[in-house]
This record gives structure tokens, C-alpha cells and sequence, in this order.
């Protein structure tokens, strides 16, 4: 099976793509967090991409469509992918299905996880003071969610179209959430 995380940035996609993991051996592909470790590791594209994600803009569709491409074999030698921050761009979304189809498959299931502004910013503000993420700062913060609401929300017309779009409440605890969503794989 392959699934889309879908939601704001801090809906909570990567809690519970990592839980998913755990417990159905799925591979997590989160365009994030590879281009957190391509800036960490100081590679060529970590250069490019670091003012970019430090500003809370989007990286160019090129860029993590081909970080994508080269991880879906892994993926389905799993069994399934979880895309998490993945697709963000109606052109990323098109690509990840053509690249999809080129390989038999398909995303099977998108699940939006909603979370209010309210809430977001809030759980926003916690994880900044904790863990320091620059693109965390309460004004860049700002700009992630109005990119959110520009370029990606879009995509949810996109896959409700494709009759695949579950939303699941995002806002209760992590094992409430969890359940739901089990809820809405099953
Ligand atoms: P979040 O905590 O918002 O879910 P991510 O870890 O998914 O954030 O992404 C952090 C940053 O990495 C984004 O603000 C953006 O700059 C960049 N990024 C991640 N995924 C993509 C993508 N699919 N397209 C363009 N940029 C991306």
C-alpha cells in the first residue's frame, strides 16, 4: 500500500509515519527530512536547499522529485511507502503518479490529518523552544503555513477528485490520532 501523510506543517505526519513503520514495516519518505540530512551531511545539494528550507519556502519540484524517484524501489521492496511532506506542489503530485504508473503501482489512500492554525502554532512554539529548528521561528513559521494554504492545500481537490482523500482529526492525542488513522487504512 502506498499512502500520502497529508496536512500543515506539525499536523503530526511524521509521529505517525514513524509509527506506521513500526508496526507495518513501511518505508517513510519524508522530503524534509532528506534534505535536513543532504544540509547536515554539507553535501552540493544541501548548499543549494539550505536558505530555502531556512526561509520556509518551497525547494524547486525537480529537486524532491528525483529525491523521491530514487527511493521508491526501496519503498516497494517494503511493501509501501508513507509520503510524508510529499507531494506539496499539484506538479509534484502529477509526477509522483507518473512515476508511480511507470512502476505498476499507485497511491492507494491519502489521509489528511487537520489541525486548526490555532493549534499549529502553538505545538510550533513548543518544538522551536525545545529543539531549535530555525524554519520553527514564530515568523517563519507564519510564512510555512501561508505557502501550506497557497501551494499545497490545492492538492486536496486533486485527490478527492481521485476519490482517495480520508480526513482523519488531528488535534487529540498521539494514540487517538493513531487509532483514527488505523481507522481510515483498514
Ligand atoms: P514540516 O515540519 O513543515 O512538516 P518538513 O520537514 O516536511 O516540514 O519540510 C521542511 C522544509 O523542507 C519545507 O519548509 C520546505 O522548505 C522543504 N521541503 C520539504 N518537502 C518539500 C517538498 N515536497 N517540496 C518542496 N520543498 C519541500
Amino acid at each position: 500500500m502506498n499512502l500520502i501523510l497529508f496536512g500543515p506543517p506539525a499536523a503530526g505526519k511524521g509521529t505517525q509515519a514513524k509509527r506506521l513503520v513500526e508496526t507495518r514495516g513501511m518505508v517513510q519518505l519524508s522530503t524534509g527530512d532528506m534534505l535536513r540530512a543532504a544540509i547536515a551531511s554539507g553535501s552540493e545539494l544541501g548548499l543549494t536547499v539550505k536558505d530555502v528550507l531556512a526561509r520556509g519556502d518551497l525547494v524547486t519540484d525537480e529537486i524532491v522529485i528525483a529525491l523521491i524517484e530514487d527511493r521508491l524501489p526501496e519503498a516497494e521492496a517494503a511493501g509501501g511507502a508513507i509520503f510524508d511532506g510529499f507531494p506539496r506542489t499539484v506538479a509534484q503530485a502529477e509526477a509522483l503518479d507518473a512515476m508511480l504508473e511507470k512502476r505498476g503501482a499507485k497511491i492507494d489512500r491519502v489521509v489528511r490529518l487537520k489541525v486548526d492554525d490555532e493549534a499549529l502554532t502553538a505545538r510550533i512554539a513548543k518544538r522551536f523552544a525545545e529543539q531549535g529548528r530555525p524554519d520553527d521561528n514564530p515568523d517563519t513559521f507564519k510564512d510555512r503555513l501561508a505557502v501550506y494554504n497557497r501551494q499545497t492545500a490545492p492538492l486536496l481537490p486533486y485527490y478527492e477528485a481521485q476519490g482517495k482523500l480520508v480526513e482523519i482529526d488531528g488535534m487529540g492525542s498521539i494514540d487517538a490520532v493513531s487509532g483514527a488513522l488505523d481507522g481510515a487504512l483498514a
